[in-house]
């Protein structure tokens, strides 16, 4: 079956069409400033990236573009719409009411505007692009993924803030945790590469990208994962502070003579590496950096990676121990130095880095030493494909 696989923002797209007997990533690429002016990049398997200036007022034409890439004659990855035999939507909300993924029928598509308020910049966006292919492809079965899903199994004392119960009982204020799909990829895979039995074993997940979040994941069930109500809450991010005492809040408020947007402002697009370092929050630039002797860009890797530490400690506490630590992510994928300086804090669980094998870019490897209490290993996630897998399983 091909699977084309939809991650719809406000003005942009990215798609992916998977062949999912091969699982080979038959052509991908993004429509962006969607509704600006509009700008379509494809690129078929084995081919170089093309370009083209397109406009596209809507996502409905813009998924229009995408089909008609898709099946043109010399670089088209198909003949016709016809040999697209389903597509997976990446919802990033789903609230307490989708606790995995789900087939989109009109009460799926009502429930999830319900979780609007939740995720007021993603899941309007989210439904767009679902409204968008029902248009374009009427017949084709749709699937809904959704971030949060994976994290539906913690139990009570995790999930609830120590807030009045009220504003659970009415807003539904609690931890939702996000990047599911990807701790669910990972622990999954984790627990395969190193011969494990998936329920028979404690997994923690680092998925350490631009946005970045921790899980603890118990005989294949999320207990605990570090993102919130929103993605903001946790490890410290590319932008984003992570865990603050809120009371900051009200302290800059003042001082800066910014209201409550404003600090939301400042929180989620000023701080995390980038407002520590001044510098920016890739790290590429970080450790370029820090190599030049830039004193605040190796603070921000020092903060990054102890927020990192504490977290697996915490979680290793809520799991009662661990048998694999996976990193996954731009960071957790690339980064040898965050992966080196947060095993040299677990030193106290037996954790043994192995140098050599954590110069790892990009693939699978196991990066603790063969006597390593604890096995540490970089597995590389693919979202894309646990939304084509999910998407086959339920249409089947
Ligand atoms: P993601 O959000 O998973 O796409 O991760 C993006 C982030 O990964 C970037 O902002 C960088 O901080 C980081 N990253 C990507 N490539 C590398 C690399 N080669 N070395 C260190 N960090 C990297």
């Amino acid at each position: 079956m091909n699977i084309l696989v939809i991650n719809c923002g406000s003005s942009s797209l990215k798609y992916q069409l998977i062949n999912s007997e091969s699982e080979d990533v038959l052509a991908k690429g993004l429509c962006e400033r969607i509704g600006i002016d509009g700008r379509l990049v494809y690129q078929k398997a084995g081919c170089d990236k093309e370009f083209k200036e397109a406009a596209m007022p809507t996502h409905k034409q813009a998924i229009e573009l995408v089909i008609t890439a898709l099946t043109n004659d010399k670089t088209g990855a198909i003949k016709e719409l016809s040999e697209i035999d389903a597509v997976g939507h990446r919802l990033v909300h789903g609230g307490e009411k989708f606790a995995s993924s789900v087939v989109i029928t009109p009460e799926v598509i009502a429930a999830v505007e319900e979780c609007c308020e939740l995720a007021p910049l993603h899941n309007p966006a989210n439904l767009i692009g679902v409204a968008a292919c029902k248009e374009v492809m009427p017949d084709v079965p749709m699937v809904g993924v959704f971030d949060t899903a994976f994290h539906q199994t913690m139990p009570k004392k995790a999930y609830l803030y120590g807030l009045p119960y009220e504003y659970y009982e009415k807003y539904k204020v609690r931890r939702y945790g996000f990047h599911g799909t990807s701790h669910s990829f990972v622990s999954k895979r984790t627990a395969e590469y190193l011969g494990m039995d998936y329920n028979n074993s404690k997994i923690i997940v680092a998925h350490l990208g631009n946005g970045a979040s921790i899980s603890a994941v118990l005989n294949g069930k999320c207990i605990d994962t570090s993102m919130g109500l929103t993605p903001l809450e946790g490890l410290v991010m590319g932008t984003r502070s992570g865990d603050i005492d809120p009371a900051i809040m009200e302290f800059i408020a003042k001082k800066e003579n910014l209201d409550i947007d404003g600090v939301m402002n400042v929180l989620n697009k000023k701080s995390g590496v980038q407002g520590l370092s001044r510098l920016s929050s890739d790290f590429r630039d970080l450790e370029a950096g820090m190599n030049d002797g830039n004193e605040l860009a190796e603070n921000a890797i020092e903060v990054f990676s102890y927020r990192v530490a504490k977290y697996i400690g915490a979680y290793t506490a809520a799991l009662n121990g661990v048998d694999a630590i996976a990193f996954t992510a731009g960071i957790g994928e690339n980064g040898p130095i965050v992966r080196k300086k947060v095993m040299e804090y677990l030193g106290y669980l037996g954790v043994a880095a192995d140098d050599e094998k954590n110069s790892v870019h990009g693939d699978e490897a196991v990066i603790s030493t063969p006597d390593s209490k604890v096995k540490v290993c970089v597995i590389p996630t693919n979202e894309e494909l646990a939304i084509a897998r999910e998407t086959v399983a339920l249409i089947r």
